[in-house]
């Protein structure tokens, strides 16, 4: 598993100015965790300390027991994988994104991904062809199938941690919810990390950490933080603003 320790981040050169503050969790290996919080509150910057594309500027983070340091951190980069929250395509053909992960993926690999991430039924239903062309030159995709073409990308990558950073833009239930199962089905194949701020998103974590201000403010497992009245996790389903 992954344990993050006292780790502390601040974007500017004054180091009493974090805007993550001695946090410590874990995610245990094969599980689904999902990190909640309000809009500002540090999630993406927690994640892209996991993806170590920023450096704690205090604490550790430790990938079973091994500290992830300037010597191993491009290693560690090559292990995970990420959905961002606002996906990024090439104008190029969906293959050719897809192979951005795996240059040498046969398209049966390709396939595999795409359906692993639920986007070959809508590749397929659109009656386009991993040679399609995506963007200004071709097909215009919805905010959910571009999601979904980037978790087959990050499938390809056989990451032993995924993360979703789940876009803040409104993707319609129908993407909302084949993206879930994806998640759902991809449980004990390896660790996932779910940034969530729509319900439908956490229905099937693990693990639950909730996040205010850069501090932990909540962490447990997902049916007792949703069974216990005044909970982070509890007020989110119910629908209340934190
Ligand atoms: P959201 O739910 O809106 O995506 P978040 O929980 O992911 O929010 P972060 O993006 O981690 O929040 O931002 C945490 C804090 O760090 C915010 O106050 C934000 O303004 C600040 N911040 C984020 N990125 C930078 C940056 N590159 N430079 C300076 N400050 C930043
Ligand atoms: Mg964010």
């Amino acid at each position: 598993g992954l344990n993050i320790r006292d780790v502390c981040f601040g974007y500017g050169d004054d180091p009493t100015r974090t805007v993550v503050t001695d946090i410590t969790f874990g995610l245990p290996a094969g599980k689904v965790t999902a990190l909640i919080g309000p809009s500002g509150s540090g999630k993406s910057t927690i994640a892209d300390m996991l993806l170590g594309l920023l450096e704690p500027t205090a604490g550790k983070i430790l990938v079973d027991g091994v500290e992830i340091d300037a010597a191993n951190r491009r290693r560690w980069r090559g292990q995970v994988a990420y959905v961002p929250q606002d996906v990024f395509l090439l104008h190029d053909t969906i293959a050719a994104n897809l192979r951005l992960a795996a240059p040498q993926a046969s398209d049966e690999d390709l396939w595999t991904a795409l359906r692993a991430a639920h986007a070959g039924e809508f590749v397929e239903r659109l009656d386009l062809r991993l040679g399609t062309e995506v963007g200004d030159r071709g097909v215009r995709l919805s905010g959910g199938e571009r999601q979904r073409i980037a978790l087959a990308r990050a499938l390809l990558r056989k990451p032993s941690l995924l993360i979703l950073d789940e876009a803040t833009s409104a993707l319609d239930w129908q993407n909302q919810s084949l993206i879930a199962k994806s998640i759902d089905g991809l449980r004990g194949t390896m660790t996932i990390l779910t940034i969530a701020h729509r319900p439908s998103m956490i229905a099937f974590a693990d693990w639950v950490v909730a996040v205010e201000n850069g501090r932990i403010v909540e962490v447990g497992q997902y049916q007792r933080l949703k069974a216990k009245a005044g909970s982070r996790l509890s007020r989110m389903l119910s629908g209340e603003q934190s």
